[in-house]
């Protein structure tokens, strides 16, 4: 039997939307193509090398050997890497926020498609246990009706066939928005943010933490201390977008 969201995914897109860039309003583009047509989806910046080992900041320039970036050195992030597929600007950034606010779920298989894209051949072979999202508060969840950090992480759990967990890790303060906050606010805002279930078994588990954009690295840190000490061996983020 097919889920809810599948046969929105097969029927329901094509029939509530009109066959046009979601971006541009003009050019032709299918629900199979996200709503984006190709002039715009060539505007999308995917993230090449160089960039920050640790937390995947492109690096402007020729470096060539390891390095890490000013944001992560200094600073506690708790997962071994991350990596996200595209950068935070333009319709990518366009797309998140009408995604994330105003639940324009047309651009759902447009982000998910820039994730799994990039996610997917770097977590072959991986030997990863989970695909955990991060967290919404049950407050926020409630009045946004949907985790879209859950939604795009399903999409990448069903194309690389590593198991979804929406049970073990929950956000036990509902925090303010980080958007105007600094790199220290923002760390202090997530402390003691999340936790993890008390019946969860995350021993020895290799974790992929999924969130939408990807900032300074508080929000996915805090989650990837909490499930560190609940005993997981190894946890890698990735996220759609990096924010520059
Ligand atoms: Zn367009
Ligand atoms: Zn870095």
């Amino acid at each position: 039997m097919k889920t809810f969201e599948q046969n929105w995914l097969d029927t329901g897109l094509g029939f509530f939307y009109p066959e046009i860039c979601r971006f541009c309003g003009t050019e032709r583009a299918t629900a199979k193509e996200g709503f984006v047509c190709r002039r715009c989806w060539s505007q999308v910046r995917f993230i090449r090398p160089p960039f920050c080992g640790r937390c995947g900041l492109p690096f402007p320039g020729d470096i060539t050997t390891e390095f890490e970036c000013a944001n992560c050195r200094g600073m506690e992030l708790h997962f071994s890497s991350a990596r996200s597929a595209v950068v935070a600007r333009g319709i990518v950034l366009e797309a998140v926020h009408r995604y994330k606010y105003s639940r324009e779920l047309c651009f759902e298989p447009f982000l998910a498609d820039l994730l799994i894209r990039e996610a997917k051949p770097a977590l072959s072979g991986g030997q990863w246990d989970f695909i955990v999202p991060v967290p919404l508060h049950s407050l926020k969840e409630r009045e946004r009706e949907f985790n879209q950090a859950e939604r795009l992480a399903r999409h990448l759990s069903k194309a690389v066939k590593i198991p979804l967990n929406t049970r073990s890790l929950r956000r036990v303060t509902p925090t303010a928005t980080q958007t105007l906050l600094t790199r220290e606010q923002r760390a202090a805002n997530m402390r003691g943010a999340f936790a993890v279930r008390n019946n969860a078994s995350l021993d020895g588990a290799r974790v992929v933490l999924v969130d939408d954009v990807f900032t300074t690295g508080a929000t996915t840190g805090a989650c990837a201390k909490v499930l560190k000490s609940a005993g997981a061996d190894e946890v890698c983020v990735w996220t759609v977008a990096r924010g520059l």
